[in-house]
């Protein structure tokens, strides 16, 4: 029978590239995602035509109830939880690598260059499944968001680390030591998967993002290398896109963060003090009425948007309150900072679904340089992004670049109460003189202001 496999892989590939492209531009994104959906199903229709395909009982039930789960997961998910949900099927990924990798080294007959590779690819897919699942319990507050620390973590990691490679080591080279060759396979996968669960266990809170970043890169690897592995070319090619473009982000938002991504893999990363800073000042309330009188008389406005944003789902009423101020003749732009919200790009999709223009939305270096002829900053449900502790030594935030919102003239802050951001520490931005306190849920202040501001 003639293999139409490969011509057909090709044609995917071909879509993955396109899909990919157009996922680079807010405005072709959803039919990127397409494209790469459509090619990933024929990728897998296509594997059914691979010559000597067997287990098909086991495979079809398998694709059904994952696609079932899939489904249903997607449709439920709340957009605030969406990080989460990435975490754990770029997790899911990882973990098929890994899968693939132990069918090939079980079956013993795979060349040493075959089997170094699988191995290779286990590493990295046992590392991100582990480490995905870390993440994923985090975000979804399962566990403490903060390091979990104890004393020699690094010297534990790294032996553990060191352990398990040896008994991959063990294997490839037939030793036999302590136990039958074939028999390291269990330790190895055992040690490297505990690796991943140790490695994520001291990162916390704010360094999230870049993490959740890396894992993605590194699935995309572990996918490559097992492409490799078993000859399947489809499998290398997603798995280099995967594992570039999950390499460029992770770089972009380590700079977005001033984070290093070797510090990471050193186990180092993310282990912060515990807060124990106070910040004088008092809190200062306003209502929605004295907003709406500040806003009408002022002739620049700067929008800031974060996590909160999303959370109250208000980003169709800051558009609304954008369009009027414009009509008032009011300028105004939006401030994006890269890591606002809880994945890359969050706020700019929020704001594109609430069709906000954007030559509106400046970035975190423009805005920065714009915010000392600010008359009001209107920051809502931004915390971290915006708090000047990240200038100081030792706090969660330290290092991280922020929106300059405190050179504004004034700040009006939209959040509930008193709940700190995501790195937990408190802001010092909510307690200077220039800044007031709209208390209460996002999208009910806003609409409140809009009613106010139309009166006037
Ligand atoms: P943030 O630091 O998480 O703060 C969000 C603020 O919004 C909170 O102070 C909260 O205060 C307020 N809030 C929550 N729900 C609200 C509602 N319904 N209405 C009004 N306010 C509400 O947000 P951020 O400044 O955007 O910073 C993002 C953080 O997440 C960074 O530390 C970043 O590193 C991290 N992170 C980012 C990503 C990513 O890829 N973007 C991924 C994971 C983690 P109240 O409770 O008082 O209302």
């Amino acid at each position: 029978m003639i293999d139409v496999t490969q011509p057909i892989y090709v044609l995917t590939i071909v879509a993955f590239v396109i899909g990919l492209i157009r996922m680079g531009n807010p405005a072709t994104a959803r039919s990127g995602i397409l494209w790469a959906g459509i090619a990933m199903a024929f990728s897998i229709a296509v594997t059914f035509f691979v010559p000597g395909i067997s287990n098909l009982v086991l495979i079809l039930p398998a694709i059904l109830i994952g696609a079932l789960i899939g489904y249903f997961a997607a449709k439920k998910v709340a957009i605030v939880d969406m990080p989460q949900m990435v975490a754990i099927y770029n997790g899911m990924g990882a973990g098929a690598a890994s899968s693939i990798a132990a069918i090939e080294l079980i079956r013993l007959g795979t060349s040493p260059f075959n089997a170094t590779i699988a191995l290779a690819g286990a590493i990295i897919g046992n590392v991100s499944i582990a480490g995905s699942v870390i993440a994923f319990l985090k975000l979804q507050g399962w566990i403490r968001q903060k390091p979990i620390t104890f004393n020699l973590q690094q010297a534990v990691n790294l032996i553990v680390a060191a352990v398990g490679v040896f008994f991959g080591i063990v294997y490839l080279t037939h030793s036999n030591f302590l136990l039958p060759y074939r028999d390291a396979l269990s330790p190895f996968f055992v040690l490297t998967i505990g690796y991943g669960l140790l490695m994520a266990l001291p990162i916390g809170g704010a360094d999230m993002p870049v993490l959740i970043s890396l894992y993605n890169a590194m699935t995309g690897i572990a996918v490559g290398l097992e492409g490799f592995a078993i000859s399947n070319y489809a499998m290398v090619v997603a798995g280099i896109l995967v594992g570039a473009a999950g390499t460029i982000l992770t770089l972009a938002m380590a700079t977005a963060m001033n984070r290093s991504v070797g510090g990471i893999l050193a186990g180092g990363f993310g282990k912060t003090q515990e807060e124990t800073r106070t910040v004088s000042g008092n809190l200062k309330p306003i209502s929605s009425e004295d907003v709406a009188v500040m806003l009408a008389y002022a002739s620049t406005v700067a929008i800031v948007p974060g996590f909160g944003m999303a959370s109250a789902q208000a980003q169709f009423k800051v558009r609304d309150l954008v369009d009027l101020l414009i009509g008032r003749g009011v300028k105004v732009f939006f401030a994006i900072h890269p890591v606002a919200g809880r994945m890359p790009g969050h706020m700019n999709v929020l704001l594109a679904e609430a069709g906000v223009p954007y030559d509106l939305l400046e970035d975190r270096d423009e805005a920065n340089r714009a915010f000392q002829d600010v008359d009001i900053a209107l920051v809502i449900g931004a915390n971290d992004v915006v708090n000047p502790a990240a200038r100081i030594q030792g706090t969660a935030l330290y290092g991280m670049p922020i929106l300059d919102v405190d050179k504004s003239k004034n700040v009006v802050v939209l959040k509930r109460g008193s709940g700190k951001g995501f790195a937990g520490i408190e802001n010092d931005l909510f307690y200077m003189d220039k800044t007031k306190m709209l208390y209460g849920d996002a999208q009910g202040s806003l609409s409140k202001v809009i009613q106010e501001l139309k009166k006037l």
